[in-house]
């Protein structure tokens, strides 16, 4: 059994209790406590409400009422953007305790959350300004008797469910475009980070965001979660999560036919030409697979080697990974944190043991790391990955890089594409034309080149084939949230039967 030592910077916290925000008032809700262990150091760092189907009923109805009657979606793009940036200004005044929050619920590095933080507020500002941007379409070339506007109105009221490998960032990849558009909300976090969202709550309410237009429910995905996807009040459902569970969601939501945005699960590969700069891509498959401790939906956890340079790149890795910090999350050093509970550490496990015995071998790391506080997994290279194995085919999950290697560029096309995922793949090469013709043939929502997981708020983020459906971020984030309608207007007198043209 592990002695669970409280850091420094935890010796005088005290367990923050959270309340969750309906209609505009905080309310504990009839349910249960939720206790959040802090996967980095193992005490009791949050308490949340356990929603219940009630909670959830009452969210829905607040943000049914907030859309119907307004004054939320009749607000101009101006003043909703004011407002989104005020709220813009107050998450960057309070970065640090949010930071803080999903660094111990999380078990992230704190140099990382706050680097995210700052990510977020840049998203928020983005929306602001596609707030005052959002416009339809006119047809003047419909002939003499005939003017076509095309609106774009607010969906209405959207669910908005988030995992918990980044608490802050991926409800900022949601809401703000939703706000901006004029929908109202019933936001659901992870039940295991929870606490960052709900101090959002209090900034929004700060920033003048009237009542019912952000309603946030904690709770469990089968109690709250499954209210937000199948009532009739609800427009549109926007996810991030499991594969499994995203296919759960549409199932649901299909019963009253809504909208539905996924974001999903990935098994990114990065495909390595020798010609490529192998400085730059060791240091970038050291982060693309040890970043947040692999427990990343854009991880780049599959590498695709060509044969020639295999052995050299490999141990040119595991030497580059050997010197990752990995430690204390609230340590402004380290560079990879905790796993999000022991139950995930030992599934992670578990992949790393039948890749062992289906042949793979363990080049670096491979199991648990004792550091007297939560749960931590060693960095870990498996070499000899076949593309059949399970290792390279499903979400890992943790940070384990799996090397498989290719000698044609057709062969590693097929390898790369082999997969049910589809969320973003990288290409190393200094030849325009290797780099070009993976671009355009791997199957996969981004594609870097000669680079890996950067991103901006202007670019569309999401996923090919069970990767998800839908983009976010990018100026087409807000139109997500929208529906469009046609006016057709007649000028003059209307006579005759009508024909088409
Ligand atoms: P998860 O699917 O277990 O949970 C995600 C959310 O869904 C949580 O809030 C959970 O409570 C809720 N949920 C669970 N059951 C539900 C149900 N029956 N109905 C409605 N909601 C339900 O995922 P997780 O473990 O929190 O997160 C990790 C997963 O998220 C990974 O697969 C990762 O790849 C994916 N992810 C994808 C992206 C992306 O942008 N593509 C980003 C981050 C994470």
């Amino acid at each position: 059994m592990t002695a669970h030592v409280k850091p420094k910077a935890l010796e005088n916290f005290k367990a923050r209790d959270f309340r969750m925000l309906i209609d505009g008032a905080w309310t504990q809700g009839a349910g249960s406590a939720i206790e959040r262990v802090a996967p980095g150091h193992g005490v009791v760092v949050s308490r949340y409400p356990a929603g219940t189907k009630a909670d959830a009923e009452r969210a829905i109805a607040a943000a049914r009422r907030a859309f119907d009657n307004g004054p939320w979606p009749n607000m101009t793009g101006a003043e909703r953007s004011n407002i989104l940036l005020k709220a813009a200004d107050l998450i960057a005044a309070r970065a640090d305790e949010l930071a803080f929050l999903d660094t111990i619920e999380s078990g992230k590095p704190i140099s990382q959350a706050k680097a995210e933080l700052g990510g977020a507020v840049d998203i928020w500002r983005y929306a602001a300004a596609l707030a005052r941007d959002l416009h339809g379409e006119s047809y003047n070339t419909l002939g003499d008797g005939t003017l076509g506007v095309v609106l774009r109105e607010a969906i209405g009221v959207v669910s908005i469910i988030t995992p918990w490998n980044f608490p802050f960032l991926i409800v900022s990849q949601k809401l703000p475009f939703a706000l901006a558009a004029g929908c109202t909300t019933v936001v659901k976090p992870s039940e295991m980070t929870s606490g960052s969202t709900l101090v959002l709550g209090e900034i929004l309410i700060e920033a003048g965001v009237p009542a019912g237009v952000v309603n946030i429910v904690t709770g469990t995905g089968p109690e709250v979660g499954s209210a937000m996807t199948t009532h009739p009040d609800v427009d549109m459902v926007s996810f991030t999560g499991s594969t499994g569970v995203g296919r759960l969601t549409m199932a649901n939501a299909a019963q009253t036919l809504k909208k539905v945005s996924l974001e999903l699960g990935g098994k990114n590969p990065q495909i390595v030409f020798p010609d490529a700069d192998l400085d730059a891509f060791v240091d970038a498959a050291v982060f693309g697979a040890y970043f947040n401790a692999g427990e990343c939906c854009n991880a780049g956890s599959r590498l695709i080697l060509h044969t020639s340079i295999a052995d050299d790149v490999t141990a040119r890795i595991a030497e580059l990974a050997k010197k990752v910090k990995v430690g204390d999350p609230l340590d402004p050093t380290t560079q990879v944190g905790a796993i999000i509970t022991p139950q995930h550490l030992d599934k992670i496990g578990a992949y790393v043991d039948s890749a062992s015995k289906a042949g793979a071998s363990v080049a670096l790391g491979g199991g648990a790391l004792d550091l007297g506080l939560g749960q931590f997994m060693a960095p870990t290279i498996l070499s000899g990955v076949k593309p059949d194995m399970a290792v390279a085919r499903e979400e890992v999950f943790g940070p384990v890089l799996s090397v498989l290697t290719f000698d044609t560029t057709e062969e590693a096309i097929r390898i790369a594409n082999a997969i049910d995922y589809g969320l973003s793949a990288g290409v190393w090469s200094r030849d325009f034309d290797t780099c070009l013709t993976i671009g355009r043939k791997v199957r996969a929502g981004t594609v870097w080149m000669n680079t890996f997981m950067d991103g901006a708020s202007e670019l569309p983020f999401g996923g090919y084939r069970q990767s998800g459906l839908g983009r976010e971020l990018g100026r087409h984030a807000v139109e997500d949230y929208t529906e469009t309608k046609t006016l057709n207007m007649h000028i003059g007198a209307r006579t005759g039967w009508w024909m088409p043209r």
